[in-house]
């Protein structure tokens, strides 16, 4: 099967024609043969074959597999949002080897503590603006406790009702629920009714304790991290998985870190989308482990598509893994790109991202995802679709353009 048929514009017909090509191949072992007819056939794969796709799986194959699977979901349409972030501090009491954002409390002079007034003065600065999502994570320092973020989230939520707040992970919950000895379950409860609407991915690096022992040693543990997560989709909420991946993990590392998230989400069905997080290497602890090829996250996006047949959502975050790489991972599984962020986020500049200052105009999102013959849709947190870009002409599009023509001397 041709490599250039997985570009093909969606149809249900090429999709399958792809996809039965590659399976009729006599050249395919039948180990890829037998993997690719259970994605044909709507099958879950196993554990065995996770770790079969990381280790035989060609970017060839993984797209074709990846890309059946998402169009069959959501043929070309290609979902972002227009939100900005609060990074509450880059102070943190923890001390991950990955981090690039970090700065030790001894190191107080390099960051920012911003106050509750800093950060509702923030959220005010886009009043009037058309955003429907603040994302709110960050350092964790003993200030930032359940009362303080009790009362943020309640200024916010009042001050700004339709605004979807998203926020904080089970890092920063884990260390202010048990600094007030409070449980999960009536933690969560408390954030809900301050205002929180949904939790973002964050914190999860790698759940096997090998790996996080050595990365993230003190912070929450792989199982607590899916204790919140379950214990906050018990009370309805929404949320998003990570994965850091490209650093110290074998393959079979990120097959069990799926494996935990598959079996929480048939459980509890409140994940909506999967992240994989491209370890960067700049400025941190882990300067001297080489970062994954394009190639690599590419098959990382296909097997996350191709395992993780319970999440409806694979997003690549296009402010760490680059603008083109973005549009290439939409022919690998991937059908959302994140949002606008109006340069609001650090995480990614300060460990080396090609965008150090990341943002875009809707206008240039919706360009992006046109360019790659995919269908723009600006989604909000819940991914109900707020407009379709499809056949939409911003503004400076239909008014009539004049131009100077330039004087020459
Ligand atoms: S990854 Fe998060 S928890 Fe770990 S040091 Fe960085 S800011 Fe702190």
């Amino acid at each position: 099967m041709p490599f250039y048929r997985i570009f093909a514009k969606n149809n249900s017909k090429v999709m399958s024609d792809a996809l039965l090509g590659l399976i009729n191949n006599p050249k395919l072992t039948p180990q890829h043969k037998s993997i690719a007819t259970k994605v044909l056939q709507n099958e879950r794969i196993t554990f065995e074959e996770g770790v079969f796709l990381y280790e035989h799986g060609e970017l060839p194959y993984l797209g074709i597999l990846a890309n059946y699977i998402r169009e069959k979901r959501h043929g070309d349409n290609t979902f972002f949002n227009r939100n900005f972030h609060i990074e509450p501090t880059n102070l943190c009491v923890y001390d991950c080897k990955f981090c690039s954002y970090s700065r030790l409390l001894k190191q107080r002079s390099e960051g920012w503590e911003y106050t509750m007034d800093d950060m509702f003065n923030i959220v005010k600065k886009y009043d009037g603006q058309p955003v429907t999502e603040v994302h709110i994570v960050g350092g964790v320092l003993p200030q930032y406790d359940v009362p303080f973020y009790v009362e943020l989230f309640s200024r916010i939520r009042n001050h700004r009702p339709n605004l979807h707040i998203k926020a904080l992970t089970p890092v920063e919950y884990h260390y202010i629920f048990k600094k007030a000895k409070i449980s999960y379950a009536e933690g969560m409860r408390l954030m809900q009714k301050a205002g929180l609407q949904s939790i973002p991915g964050g914190g999860a690096e790698i759940f096997h304790p090998e790996i996080r022992e050595q990365i993230a040693k003190d912070k929450c543990t792989g199982d607590q991290w899916l204790e919140i997560h379950e214990e906050w989709h018990k009370l309805g909420g929404r949320s998003n998985a990570t994965m850091l991946y490209g650093h110290i993990e074998k393959f079979w590392h990120r097959v069990d870190h799926m494996e935990r998230l598959r079996q929480l989400q048939d459980k509890t069905h409140g994940f909506q989308t999967f992240i994989p997080l491209k370890f960067r290497n700049q400025d941190n602890q882990m300067s001297n482990v080489p970062e994954s090829t394009v190639i690599e996250d590419l098959r990382n996006y296909a097997i996350a598509r191709i395992y993780l047949d319970n999440f409806d959502h694979i997003k690549a975050y296009w402010a760490m893994i680059s603008r083109n790489t973005a549009q290439l991972s939409l022919n690998f599984g991937v059908d959302d790109i994140d949002g606008t962020l109006d340069d609001t986020t650090k995480i990614y500049t300060m460990a080396g991202a090609e965008e150090q200052h990341p943002g875009m105009s809707t206008k240039e999102l919706v360009e992006l995802i046109k360019q790659v013959k995919r269908e723009p849709i600006e989604r909000d947190t819940l991914y109900n679709v707020v407009t379709n870009y499809q056949d939409h002409q911003f503004e400076d599009e239909i008014k009539p353009q004049f131009y100077k023509l330039p004087v020459l001397n």
